[in-house]
């Protein structure tokens, strides 16, 4: 196999996240730059190297969507060598490049997006999440530092540390995989069962509750969800995702009734009223936008300087 990693060179550090490290790194043979995601087990053995598995079996599953990123290959105990030497336990994704980084980065630089790119964005997502659940699978960690973009200006969803197959397990299971990763665009269904009411819950639609989150961040320049001058206190934000009453929406100031007329389907908090991915793919404030695409100043901004 050409894509091995003795064929790879290392190039920079482009992400540090939870489970790993992820490099930016070239193909010696066929030059092709490419991103590997290494995850490490030395730390925290059992859960991380059940994580990495799981990630890996979905990257293998995901493979021709434009709207998730591509793996190339997997290896597992690989042995990507580290500045010191060691080399032990490392599970790796081979994965599509994507130039312009995340939401996550685009946001701290820019801080409010425009409404037009908020909807192409939406959108992009929406058809990544389609493709997915279609193949049963619920990604369960849509955030921006998950939604990557490349130099076409291209939006697409990455890493499924905590995705799984959709069914109806018992609540069990759902719990001992549900406080991985952030809570903060995590639905009410999911941080806290209860509320599944005797109902079997597949999962897509506490996707569709994080989408709605990740708009408003978009257009408000902030995490949406804790007000400016509160200190973020992760109890207080559960529990006001979960139980408080009011309705979450976003500020009447400088917001189109289309964009809240979205997010407002999305932050449903009975997931049984929420919008569907297929409802939401012909709202009005994708189709107010739909000609429209990604402006090239937009795709210009090195995010790894
Ligand atoms: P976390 O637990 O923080 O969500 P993680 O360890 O699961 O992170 P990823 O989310 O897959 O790892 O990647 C971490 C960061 O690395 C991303 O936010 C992004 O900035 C960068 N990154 C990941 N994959 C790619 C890629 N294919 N192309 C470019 N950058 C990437
Ligand atoms: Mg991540």
């Amino acid at each position: 196999n050409d894509n091995c990693l003795a064929n790879l060179e290392k190039l920079d550090v482009i992400g540090l996240g939870n489970s790993g490290t992820v490099y930016k790194v070239r193909h010696k043979k066929n030059g092709e730059i490419y991103a590997l995601k290494v995850l490490r087990f030395r730390e925290n053995k059992e859960g991380l190297q059940q994580q990495a598995l799981r990630e890996a079996e979905f990257l293998r599953r995901v493979v021709d969507s434009r709207f998730v990123v591509m793996c190339h290959g997997v290896f597992e105990n690989g042995g990507f060598e580290e500045s010191d030497g060691s080399s032990s336990g490392d599970v790796c994704f081979l994965l599509e490049y994507m130039e312009r980084g995340s939401l996550h980065d685009l946001l701290r630089k820019r801080q409010k997006l425009p409404e037009d790119y908020v909807s192409i964005i939406a959108r992009s997502v929406l058809q990544g999440l389609q493709y997915l659940h279609g193949m049963q699978i619920v990604h369960r960690d849509i955030k921006p530092s998950n939604l990557l973009i490349n130099s076409k200006g291209e939006v697409k969803i990455a890493d499924f540390g905590v995705s799984k197959v959709a069914n109806n397990n018992s609540n069990k299971e759902y719990l001992n995989n549900s406080y991985m990763g952030t809570c903060a665009y995590m639905s009410p269904e999911r941080i806290d069962p209860e509320k599944w009411d005797g109902n079997s819950c597949y999962g897509y639609e506490g996707d569709v509750w994080s989408i709605g989150v990740v708009v408003m961040e978009c257009c408000m320049g902030r995490f949406p969800l804790i007000s400016e001058d509160e200190k973020p206190d992760w109890v207080t934000l559960m529990c006001s995702i979960c139980f408080e009453e009011k309705k979450l929406e976003m500020p009447e100031t400088d917001a189109s009734i289309e964009l809240r007329n979205f997010v407002g389907r999305c932050l449903v908090r009975d997931w049984r009223e929420r919008a569907t991915v297929e409802e939401l793919l012909s709202h009005p404030f994708l189709i107010k936008f739909q000609n429209h695409s990604l402006p090239s100043f937009f795709t210009c901004v090195s995010n790894y300087s």
